[in-house]
């Protein structure tokens, strides 16, 4: 489940600023991942002393061990568990360099077994791309290390070089594995993100809203701080269209979203609820400080020129009740609402305040 907290951003930014926030902190992992594959050949000199291998394998245990937490703490701290597809991957890579260490220099046909590994954890989480990818890369270095191991009577230090190489090319390696991973990462959360965004607006649409507004709902049984939750509707937006066209209405459609993000607070929410109508949850607001929050927002629709329509909404307010459902609340919302549009529209009114007579004809309607 992704976290969308993360989206939404102070003062309602738009999705893609944050993908780009999410891809470079993508960006860090890898880097931080490379740099410690890269420390990897500090430990060969030890591995020569086959009588230290226990020093040895604890020595890697804990550095792998550190390497894995450092990333896995980069993700989390950074990111809200967004990224906790980067735990495998590091655990394939604690598992290839302690492997690699236990067989102590294996250049030969065993070592192959570990990027049978590689290969078949990529594949399982890439398909057949990855599984190609991960073939392909593994061949190359393959044959490289094992013509240079191959050579005969090497000495010490020789040996010693095509260690480091070996080192080198394994960091190469995982670092391209990685960043492909962290690529297709992005990609999947771009498509779930996608789905959840409004193509005209680019607003959240409907399916992000249960999820924001359960945790709001959460935050209220935990604090007992309230929030109200918002419905916009456009005034006789049928007529903008007749008279102006589709595509002015569209214009209009997406200057009123504008509007709507810059009078968010980091913790509010704003989506498309259908054509016209914009839902918002404004947190920390109650039935006293409410209209406050809403007046600067509505008198800027007001004087907004909107490329000389004259264009007017309508506001129904209500505070959350925690004995409703989230669809009831919204409900209330929705018939302070429909009662401004029977009052003559233009305004703003709170569910509480709404008096029998604001339903006018429709008044079996909320029965
Ligand atoms: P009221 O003041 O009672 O809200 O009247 P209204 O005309 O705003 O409401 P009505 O529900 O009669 O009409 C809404 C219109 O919004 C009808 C529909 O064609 C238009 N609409 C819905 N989605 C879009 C859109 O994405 N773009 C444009 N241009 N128009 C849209
Ligand atoms: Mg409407
Ligand atoms: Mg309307």
């Amino acid at each position: 489940m992704i976290n969308y907290r993360l989206f939404f951003l102070d003062r309602g930014e738009s999705m893609p600023n944050s993908i780009d926030m999410f891809r470079s902190i993508e960006r860090k992992i890898s880097f931080i991942r490379w740099v410690i594959i890269f420390m990897a050949p500090l430990m060969i000199p030890l591995s020569d002393y086959r009588e230290n291998l226990v020093i040895y394998v604890v020595t890697v245990m804990v550095v792998g061990g550190l390497y894995n937490s450092l990333v896995t703490f980069a993700c989390y701290n950074n990111s809200n568990k967004l990224v906790n597809i980067v735990k495998y991957t590091s655990f394939f890579d604690l598992l290839l360099i302690t492997l690699v260490v236990y067989l102590r220099g294996g250049l030969r046909s065993d070592t192959f077994m570990l990027y049978l590994l590689v290969i078949l954890g990529s594949g399982a989480k890439h398909g057949i791309k990855g599984t190609v990818s991960a073939l392909i890369q593994t061949i190359i270095y393959y044959s490289v290390v094992c013509y240079i191991a191959d050579l005969p009577n090497v000495l010490d230090w020789e040996r010693l070089i095509i260690r480091i190489m070996y080192f080198i090319f394994t960091s190469i390696m995982m670092y391209e594995l990685s960043k492909q991973v962290n690529e297709s990462t992005i990609k999947a959360y771009r498509a779930q993100l996608e789905a959840r965004l409004d193509p005209l607006t680019r607003l959240p649409n409907r399916l992000m809203l249960t999820e924001y507004f359960e945790s709001l709902r959460k935050k209220y049984k935990d604090t007992q701080v309230s929030f109200a939750i918002v419905m916009i509707d456009i005034d006789n937006f049928k007529q903008i269209n007749d008279t102006f066209g589709h595509p002015v209405g569209d214009k209009v459609l997406e200057t009123m979203a504008k509007i709507l993000k810059k009078h968010l607070n980091s913790k509010d929410f704003v989506c498309r609820f259908g054509g016209e109508e914009f839902l918002l949850l404004l947190d920390e607001c109650d039935k006293n400080n409410v209209l406050e929050r809403i007046d600067p927002l509505k008198k800027e629709i007001d004087t907004h020129p909107f490329d000389g329509i004259e264009v007017t909404v309508s506001i129904g307010i209500s505070i959350y009740n925690d004995r409703l459902t989230m669809i009831e609340n919204i409900t209330c919302a929705d018939q302070a609402l429909y009662a401004i549009k029977n009052m003559g529209k233009n305004r703003v009114l709170l569910y509480d305040d709404i008096k029998e007579s604001d339903y006018g004809q429709n008044q079996e309607f909320f029965d």
